[in-house]
C-alpha cells in the first residue's frame, strides 16, 4: 500500500482540493456530541471527535429511503441521491470496518443491493486515526486497524499525517494535490510504529472474543437473558446507532383508486416486538428477553458462523446510548465469567 506524509500545515489546502471529488461531509460538534454533516466551512470539521451519534452507515443505508414507485404498468426503481458524489472526511477505523461488514452483507452474494452499491461507489471515504475513550473496545473486536474500505487513511504523527492510499480514487486525490505531500522517511515509519504501540496500550475496555461463540452456545439458557429482558425498554437506540445493524422494514404506500403507490424501506431492529411477528399474529420472539438475546447471538455467534468474525466493531455507541445502561462489554465478560473492568 502506498504511504505518504501530509504536513498538518497543508491540511486546509488539501481539504479545498478534495471538494472537486464531491460534497465534503465530516464530523461537526452538536452540543457535547458529534455528527457527520455537510460542511459549511472546513473550520467546522472536528477531527478530534470521539464518536458520532450515528455512524457513516446513514450515508449508505439511509434511515428511510424510497425503493421504487409502481403503477398498473409496472414499477420504476427510485434513483434519487444515488449518483451524488460525496467525500466523507474523518471516518474512524472501526467505522470503516463497519462499512466493510455492511459490504459483505449488501454486496457479496448473487444479489447485491443496488441502492447500497450505488452509494458505496459514489461516496469516497477518508479515514482518520483516533484516541480511544472509556467506551471504546475496537481493539478487542480486531477493528482498531483497517487495510481496506477507505480511499485514504490519515494517522496523526504530531506535525504531519502519515497517509495510507487505499484505492485508485485515493491516489487521484493525492495526485491532484501532489505538491502538498511528501515521501515517507525512515523516521516517519518509526514514529508510526511507536504511535501504533502507544495507542494499543490506551484501551481501558477489554473483552476476549476467542471461543466466545462456543461460550454463547453453552449459555443459551443463562439467567442473564431474563435479567436483560426485564431491564431493556425496547427503545431500539442501540440498534439505530450501531454501524453494523442493518435490518430494515419494507412499507408500501398505496394511492387508493389510482392503481399506484411506492415502496420504502426504513431501519428496523430485532429489539422491537413487531420484528419477528408474522401473518396470523404468531411472534417467534415473544418476550423481550428473547429479543435482546437474539441481538447478542446474531452479532457474536451467528455472524461468526456466516462471515468468520463478530459483527460488533467495538465502537461503544450502544453503551453511550442505552437509557438503562446495558453495557455490551459487561454482558460479554459476565458470560465469559471474568471480572468486567471499565
Ligand atoms: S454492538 Fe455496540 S459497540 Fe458493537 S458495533 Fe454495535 S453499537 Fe458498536
Ligand atoms: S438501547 Fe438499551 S433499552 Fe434500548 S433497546 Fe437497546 S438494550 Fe434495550
Amino acid at each position: 500500500m502506498k504511504t505518504l506524509k501530509l504536513p498538518k500545515s497543508k491540511l486546509d489546502f488539501f481539504a479545498a482540493v478534495i471538494q472537486q471529488f464531491g460534497e465534503v461531509h465530516a464530523p461537526v460538534a452538536r452540543g457535547d456530541e458529534f455528527a457527520f454533516e455537510r460542511l459549511e466551512r472546513w473550520s467546522d470539521a472536528r477531527l478530534d471527535y470521539n464518536r458520532t451519534i450515528l455512524p457513516p452507515k446513514k450515508y449508505f443505508l439511509p434511515p428511510r429511503e424510497e425503493m421504487f414507485t409502481y403503477t398498473a404498468d409496472g414499477y420504476v426503481p427510485s434513483t434519487e441521491g444515488l449518483d451524488q458524489k460525496l467525500v466523507l472526511f474523518g471516518v474512524h477505523a472501526c467505522d470503516v470496518y463497519g462499512l466493510n461488514i455492511l459490504d459483505e452483507v449488501f454486496l457479496d452474494g448473487p444479489h447485491p443491493d443496488p441502492y447500497y452499491k450505488a452509494r458505496r461507489r459514489n461516496v469516497a471515504v477518508i479515514g482518520i486515526d483516533c484516541i480511544p475513550d472509556e467506551n471504546c473496545f475496537c481493539r478487542s473486536m480486531r477493528a482498531d486497524f483497517v487495510d481496506k474500505g477507505f480511499d485514504l487513511f490519515f494517522y496523526d504523527m504530531g506535525d504531519a499525517f502519515f497517509t495510507l492510499v487505499g484505492t485508485a480514487l485515493g491516489d487521484d486525490m493525492v495526485l491532484s494535490a501532489a505538491s502538498l505531500f511528501e515521501p515517507v522517511a525512515p523516521q516517519d515509519v518509526a514514529a508510526y510504529k511507536a504511535h501504533s504501540q502507544a495507542k494499543a496500550e490506551m484501551f481501558k475496555l477489554d473483552v476476549e472474543i476467542r471461543d466466545l461463540p462456543e461460550i454463547f452456545e453453552m449459555e443459551y439458557t443463562s439467567a442473564i437473558w431474563e435479567e436483560l429482558g426485564e431491564k431493556c425498554l425496547a427503545c431500539g437506540a442501540c440498534s439505530m446507532v450501531c454501524p453494523t445493524c442493518y435490518c430494515y422494514d419494507v412499507q408500501d404506500t398505496v394511492k387508493l383508486g389510482e392503481c399506484a403507490g411506492s415502496r420504502e424501506r426504513c431501519w428496523d431492529t430485532c429489539l422491537f416486538s413487531s420484528h419477528a411477528r408474522v401473518a396470523g399474529g404468531e411472534n417467534f420472539r415473544e418476550e423481550q428477553s428473547d429479543r435482546i438475546k437474539f441481538r447478542f447471538y446474531h452479532k457474536q455467534r451467528g455472524f461468526v458462523a456466516e462471515y468468520g468474525r463478530p459483527s460488533c466493531i467495538g465502537c461503544g455507541r450502544c453503551i453511550v446510548s442505552c437509557p438503562v445502561d446495558i453495557h455490551v462489554v459487561e454482558v460479554l465478560n459476565r458470560l465469559r465469567g471474568v471480572a468486567h473492568v471499565a
